[in-house]
């Protein structure tokens, strides 16, 4: 029996976000039902009963979008064709603006026990700067909904360094939301993707780039605050109540194995990773024939096992075990970065703690740094 985690891609948005690099495309009904057909051929093509089901999650993309036929459909084909661990933890993403308490009732009857909103912030304008759906009230009515619907773990995603943000205006989003019954929030701070219309404006100068005075102060607000709650940071940028850590997306940053379904879904199973083709109707054509949807592959050799390993266990505060990753990969990262290791901890960016190296405050803010010496 393989133990993994599920991942499905729902690749439909209502409006492209400004600063977005996902795939995604505008939502387009007459694909959608051919997606569905496409992506339970692709289950049925992929999944069997030697696989033991950890956790599921439906991400996006907004899955919220789906009719709730078509979601039926498809998780009732997961849960046909495959295992399921008994405290499976199953998450929906959903955004606001396209959620009613219908729907979070079917969810929850369907089995879904997680919800993830994309609330980004709870000020007007800078939605409208990210070029986001939807206004704070349809927000924080996502929020109360869910919460009125029984669901007893909800994640929000939060943005930070969003140009016109003050310090203000962030504990306002962070309060606000910290006033609601959650258990995860995942704080992101704002990125500048090339080929984003956000990006385009920062070159053409139409928007300048959050200080970085201010955002070491948000980053230090932000601790205090979490702290206050009980929230505790577990991975750089998410934080939980204790024993709500995220055990999807854990299986990413520990170097498990997982299957991901539908167009630009990535999987890792015995040291190789791949993805399907992120076009849709591509997508859709060659499940239609029956032909796989894997468009790219990598065979990690152990070497580049082990400094994956170290890189994405350095996100999680726990760190990293050196003599696991030798024992799994039969490399001996000590040695070979042994300099590198020496100068991160003088440089006060990582810390020792027994057989573990884990980032300190300083490290998490200079994370690609850190990174930087394990490529
Ligand atoms: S809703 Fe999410 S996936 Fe869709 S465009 Fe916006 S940020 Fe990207």
């Amino acid at each position: 029996m393989i133990r993994i985690a599920l991942y499905i891609h729902v690749p439909f948005c209502i409006k492209k976000c400004l600063y977005c690099d996902f795939y995604s495309i505008r939502f387009d009904v007459s694909l959608l039902n051919q997606y569905t057909l496409a992506l339970i051929k692709e289950l049925e093509l992929r999944l069997n009963r030697d696989y033991l089901v950890k956790s599921i999650y439906l991400g996006g993309g907004t899955p919220s979008i789906l009719p709730l036929e078509n979601l039926e459909r498809i998780v009732d084909t997961i849960y046909m064709l495959t295992r399921l661990e008994e405290n499976l933890e199953f998450t929906i993403e959903i955004n606001p603006g396209t959620i009613n308490k219908e729907k979070l009732k079917i969810y929850k009857d369907l089995g879904i026990n997680r919800i993830s909103i994309g609330i980004q912030s709870l000020i007007d304008d800078e939605l409208q700067l990210l070029g986001r759906i939807h206004s704070s009230k349809e927000a924080l009515e996502a929020l109360d909904i869910s919460i009125e619907s029984g669901f007893d773990n909800i994640n929000v995603d939060l943005i930070y360094g969003i140009p016109t943000q003050t310090l203000k205006s962030w504990k306002y989003t962070l309060e606000s939301v910290l006033k609601r019954n959650l258990t995860h929030i995942s704080i992101y701070s704002l990125m500048y993707e090339p080929g984003t219309p956000l990006y385009k404006s920062f070159i053409r100068r139409e928007m300048d780039q959050m200080p970085e005075d201010l955002e070491l102060e948000i980053f230090d607000v932000t601790q205090e605050v979490l702290d206050r709650h009980r929230f505790f940071w577990y991975e750089i940028s998410n934080y939980a109540k204790d024993g709500y850590e995220c055990r999807h997306n854990l299986t990413y940053w520990k170097g498990e194995e997982y299957l991901g379904f539908g167009p630009s879904a990535y999987s890792f199973m015995r040291n190789t990773r791949w993805s399907n083709t992120p076009n849709v109707k591509a997508y859709i054509e060659l499940l239609n024939r029956s032909k796989n949807p894997k468009i790219w592959e990598e065979k990690l050799s152990p070497f580049e096992k082990a400094k994956e390993l170290v890189i994405l266990g350095l996100r999680l505060k726990e760190g990293v075990s050196l003599s696991e990753v030798h024992i799994k990969t039969g490399i001996n990262i000590e040695e070979i970065f042994a300099e590198n290791i020496k100068k991160l901890i003088s440089q006060g960016l990582m810390c020792r703690k027994g057989d573990k190296i884990a980032l300190t405050t300083k490290g998490r803010l200079l994370g690609n740094l850190v990174f930087g010496e394990f490529l």
